[in-house]
């Protein structure tokens, strides 16, 4: 007899609900098999949710700002408490390895940790005697209720970049989470409600393309943040600036790594290793792309890199030896396998072929085992399109200046970086690159959460980064205020002038 699954259900007004007719499963990527279903969920699902931030978001935005911070201090220390629990319940439904899965909430912990300072971030500014009897000042106002959009990939991470700073400042926020790993977005919520947060404030609604297109639709909803692949990034970012929204649409990403003559190989192979196959490669500020410059350097390279990609142990999630786990879904692997096939058929040297791995006790697990490629060109597609799996493609550059080329001629431009000794061709190359964030001797540059997060060309829509003061302008409105208190004397000067312009004089 088939053993039900677990239901996985929205969170909506401080509760589970919602009775689904269509449902996504939740695979345990480990091992094959679908441990639960989410039900996906339709425009009358959003309309409840909008209801509850409706009612309560007003209240919300009044509480003051110190008051709000404290409920991101609570919520830190529950994070940091429910941190194993969070972690193991990631691991089984993205397949991530434990330490990376703690990896992930730690990263969006750190968004929180911003957040508690959010009274700093909201202070206007105040220009006293602009005028004869006049001041000026600004002041930041939230926008109300706002949305976010997430991959698979983070699913705490991210939820927890664009949630901790939308609330901080006075939004009502509803997450729309990937399908493929929903529970950790819900964990999220509900944990939010035990720190202090009010009922409707943070909400979760499941779904796909139908629920994605009710929220662009909807006109409550004033902001949408997306994190995703770049041909639905730019269809999101698209679809709500049409409906009047403020849109910042995150896509994919197909970072390099350029190798200068003089660096550090080995330290280069550990950082590279660790960069293109940690969570499988499943991250988009992997590093997939090495750029190895001149003959000399790309054969060094690839004998050190061998041996080290060969050591690699590929586990399940909970295996604390393994360095990466299962991809997230049977329709992942079969793509990445099938882009596999497409760089031996466009005629890229196949060095380590990741293909047909099984793992002793787990065959019915997602998992690839690391692939190597070496004369891979720029012409192929393998190279051009994002793979998103353990596989590390050599493009050998006979220059400084054609491998400094290559992350800037190419469509996606999230992330790179450059390994080198030499200050003068580090800095050169920061300069020139038309890529958002770089990295020099550091293979995977996700700035800080003081900093802001975000990639250029096909990697970002809009024109705000993630998190940080640019989060902060995102998620809020900016109001300025000219006062004047006259002392009751009347208006001083001509009364024709108030036809005209006012100026400062
Ligand atoms: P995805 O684009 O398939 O899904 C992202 C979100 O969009 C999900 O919530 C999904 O439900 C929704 N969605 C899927 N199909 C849709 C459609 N047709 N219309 C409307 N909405 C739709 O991405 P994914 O596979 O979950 O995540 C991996 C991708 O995300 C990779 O391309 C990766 O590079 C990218 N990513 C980018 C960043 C960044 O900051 N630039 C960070 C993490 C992941």
């Amino acid at each position: 007899m088939a053993t039900a699954v677990r239901d996985i259900r929205h969170f909506i007004a401080g509760g589970t609900s919602g009775e689904a007719t269509r449902f996504g499963d939740v695979f345990d990527p480990n091992t094959g098999r679908i441990q639960a279903r989410v039900g996906l969920g339709v425009g009358a699902d959003l309309d409840r949710a909008v209801e509850a931030a409706l009612a309560a978001q007003p209240a919300w935005a009044a509480t003051n700002p110190q008051r709000r911070a404290r409920v991101m201090f609570r919520y830190k220390e529950l994070i940091e408490q429910n941190m194993d629990s969070l972690a193991h319940l990631l691991a089984s439904e993205h397949g991530k390895v434990i330490a990376d899965a703690k990896g992930d909430i730690q990263r969006g912990l750190e968004v929180i940790e911003y957040a508690c300072g959010i009274p700093q971030a909201l202070k206007g500014e105040y220009t006293q005697g602009a005028g004869p009897g006049i001041d000026v000042y600004s002041l930041r106002q939230p926008l109300g209720i706002v949305a976010g959009i997430t991959p698979f990939n983070f699913p705490a991470m991210i939820p927890m970049w664009m949630f901790g700073i939308a609330i901080a400042v006075g939004n009502a926020f509803i997450l729309k989470p990937s399908e493929r790993d929903p529970s950790v977005p819900v964990r999220l919520a509900e944990l939010m409600l035990e720190a202090g947060l009010p009922e409707g404030v943070l909400q979760v609604v499941h779904g796909d393309k139908e629920m994605v297109d009710a929220i662009l639709d909807h006109p409550e909803v004033k902001a949408v943040s997306f994190v995703g692949s770049s041909d639905i990034a730019h269809y999101v970012y698209q679809r709500g600036v049409a409906a009047g929204k403020r849109v910042q649409a995150m896509g994919g990403a197909k970072n390099h790594g350029i190798v200068m003559p003089d660096a550090d190989l080995d330290q280069v192979v550990t950082e590279l290793t660790g960069a293109a196959f940690g969570s499988a490669g499943e991250r988009c500020m992997a590093l997939p792309v090495v750029v190895p410059v001149g003959e000399d350097t790309a054969d060094r390279l690839r004998q050190k890199l061998i041996p080290a990609i060969e050591a690699l142990r590929v586990g399940v999630s909970t295996d604390a030896e393994a360095h990466y786990g299962p991809v997230v879904s049977p329709q992942h692997k079969a793509r990445i396998e099938n882009y596999i096939q497409m760089g031996v058929d466009e005629g890229a040297e196949l060095v380590i072929d990741g293909r047909g791995f099984t793992l002793q006790g787990h065959e019915g697990g997602f998992f690839v085992g690391p692939t190597l490629f070496d004369h891979v060109s720029a012409k192929m597609r393998t190279y051009q399109e994002e793979i998103f799996g353990p596989v590390l493609q050599i493009v050998r550059a006979k220059s400084f200046e054609e491998a400094a080329r290559l992350p800037s001629d190419h469509a996606y431009g999230n992330g790179v970086a450059i390994f080198t000794r030499n200050g003068h061709a580090a800095r050169e190359f920061v300069q020139r690159v038309e890529v958002g964030m770089v990295g020099v001797n550091v293979p995977i540059p996700v700035p800080v959460a003081y900093h802001s997060f975000g990639g250029w060309k096909r990697s970002a829509f809009g024109d705000t980064n993630q998190y940080g003061m640019e989060g902060v302008r995102f998620y809020t409105k900016t109001k300025v205020v000219t006062q004047r208190w006259p002392d009751g004397a009347g208006v001083p000067g001509n009364a024709n002038d108030a036809f005209i312009i006012p100026t400062m004089g």
